[in-house]
């Protein structure tokens, strides 16, 4: 599948053919119920609503976005945060529905006039409004959307590679937690969960790409990590998706050697070395 398919809807089919992500690097309070009975918590009691102005058409809206409060149960491999009753990435894309401007939580700031034009002509003009109602939740595939809208919009403005890089991850973060609630509710479809596995596997391949580039031509902070962990998480995903192995050991042999790295993340190198060793075996 194309990792933009399903923006015709939005009116947005002709972005679909930027065929690249990436371009070369230039240098540069909680409420409990008073029942004697706890009641048990659904997903819209993990969720706040905020209020934003959204820099390209200057409209105020309102978002739910995840509680700063949430109990994190513990990282998969790739340290996507995992917490109690709330999938997390669902809600981490701010989207106007009014003008089609996207971004993750962590980039929404005021943009370069230069920026706010090419949004203008790539996605204001093009793009369908679509229903300003505010749900309680919203579903997975709402979700994805959001995330191909802010891949659309960070391709247009010609983001940082670590951002288009950590755009990738996080969405397959949601397609990983999407797979998850269906086998929670039963989905007995193959077809189906492989669908999002193979989703989740694009996303993955295509954040790594990103980090690469990242790596080579951006100083860090990376999308917040730093340049050990970046190493890491770049390492964690040719393990997931079984690409790249060697260069995946190369990685943390030099998180292991680094004179920066911290005791635990070298810990958690040597562990993932020993599991793509384990892998390369095979
Ligand atoms: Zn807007």
């Amino acid at each position: 599948m194309g990792i933009l398919d399903g923006l015709e809807a939005l009116g947005l089919g002709n972005l679909k053919k930027i065929d690249t992500i990436y371009e070369e690097e230039h240098k540069n309070d909680e409420q409990e119920g008073v029942s004697d009975q706890p009641k048990k918590k659904e997903e819209k009691d993990f969720l706040m609503e905020k209020e934003f102005e959204c820099p390209v058409c200057q409209r105020k809206f309102k978002q739910r976005l995840a509680r700063t409060t949430l109990k994190c149960t513990g990282h998969d491999i790739d340290l996507r945060p995992v917490y109690e009753g709330i999938d997390v990435s669902k809600y981490d894309v701010i989207f106007c529905t009014d003008c089609g401007y996207a971004v993750l939580t962590r980039y929404f700031a005021a943009l370069a006039p230069t920026h706010r034009k090419l949004l203008n002509e790539n996605i204001r003009k093009n793009f369908k409004p679509q229903n300003r109602d505010l749900p309680e939740t919203i579903s997975y595939e709402d979700a994805v959307l959001r995330y191909k809208m802010a891949l659309a919009n960070a391709m247009v403005r010609l983001a940082k590679n670590s951002e288009k890089a950590y755009i990738c991850l996080r969405a397959a973060w949601l397609y990983r937690g999407m797979r998850e609630d269906a086998i929670q509710k039963g989905e007995k479809d193959k077809d189906k969960l492989k669908a999002m596995q193979d989703a989740e596997k694009e996303y993955l391949i295509t954040a790594a790409e990103g980090f690469i580039k990242a790596r080579a031509g951006e100083t860090p902070p990376y999308a917040g990590m730093n340049s050990t962990t970046l190493d890491y998480v770049i390492a964690a995903i040719y393990m997931e998706t079984d690409t790249n192995l060697k260069d995946g050991v190369r990685l943390l042999q030099d998180v292991i050697t680094s004179r920066t790295a911290t005791p635990q993340n070298k810990e958690k190198a040597r562990e993932l070395l020993i599991e793509i060793k384990k892998k390369l075996g095979e």
